[in-house]
């Protein structure tokens, strides 16, 4: 990529337009945002966590309760991964946006917490988080932090203190409800929004994949960032399919007008 030359400069000055008439812009972002940071689309065919494992059996509830070391090795590299990824320039990005107000709030399916260490405060993680492990026999939480090591280094599962249950991390699995609270928050934050930006999604996972048909339905703007074609290109003010990281960035610098 050049330092002052962007091939389809007309979409980063379309976009930048969008972002800037607009007061309560929503990002929402999946694994795409975060495959330039080194961490694999757990769900998608293309990462090599498919190939070896299919996700419905290790990473579904149902799975977890009968094999909890079959999950426990699925989500190890995993795990490792997000351990060692840095934020991205996507990540930076948003979360500049965030900070000068033109973003609100972020709606994010990963739990590899790269938002946050980017920077950004208003993030919502519909998909739980790898922070905290809850109990699956007497459903007392517990911070990750204790465990994460042991079982990332050495493999050990981890079970609970006070009753030697099998703790499961608090990501959503396959299966599984998503968090009601911060669901419902999400979708809230979608009735009021006037723009929809989403981010390295293909849109394929439910219930979060009709987010932005309720935006659009509601009158807001949609921008769609992704490699791949969703449901809702035809409806969208401006589909760009490049690389998250490149895009994201010059977009913000014309926002900035840096
Ligand atoms: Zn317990």
């Amino acid at each position: 990529m050049s330092e002052d030359y962007y091939p389809n400069r007309r979409d980063i000055l379309c976009a930048a337009d969008i972002i800037r008439s607009c007061s309560n812009a929503v990002v929402l972002t999946g694994a795409g945002i975060s495959t330039p940071s080194g961490i694999p689309d757990f769900r998608s065919p293309q990462s090599g966590l498919w190939e070896k494992y299919d996700p419905f059996e290790v990473a579904s509830l149902n799975a977890f309760r009968y094999h909890p070391e079959k999950f426990y090795n699925w989500l190890r590299p995993l795990a490792r991964d997000i351990q060692s990824a840095q934020p991205n320039p996507a990540h930076l990005g948003l979360a500049r946006l965030e900070q000068a107000g033109f973003v609100t709030q972020i709606i994010t399916q990963n739990f590899d917490r790269l938002h946050q260490r980017a920077g950004s405060i208003n993030v919502l993680e519909v998909h739980g988080s790898l922070d905290t492990l809850t109990c699956a026999n007497c459903y007392r939480q517990q911070e990750s932090i204790e465990f994460i090591q042991a079982y990332v280094n050495r493999g050990e599962i981890p079970y609970c203190p006070f009753c030697q249950g099998t703790l499961k991390p608090d990501v959503i699995l396959f299966g599984e409800q998503l968090p009601a609270r911060i669901w419902l928050k999400a979708q809230e934050c979608i009735a009021r929004c006037d723009l929809l930006i989403v981010v390295g999604s293909s849109l394929e996972v439910l219930p979060v994949a009709g987010l932005p048909m309720r935006a659009v339905d509601n009158g807001a703007h949609l921008i769609i960032l992704n490699q791949s074609e969703t449901y809702i290109d035809i409806r969208a003010d401006l589909v760009l399919s490049d690389n998250v990281a490149i895009t994201i960035p010059w977009i913000v610098k014309e926002v900035m007008g840096d």
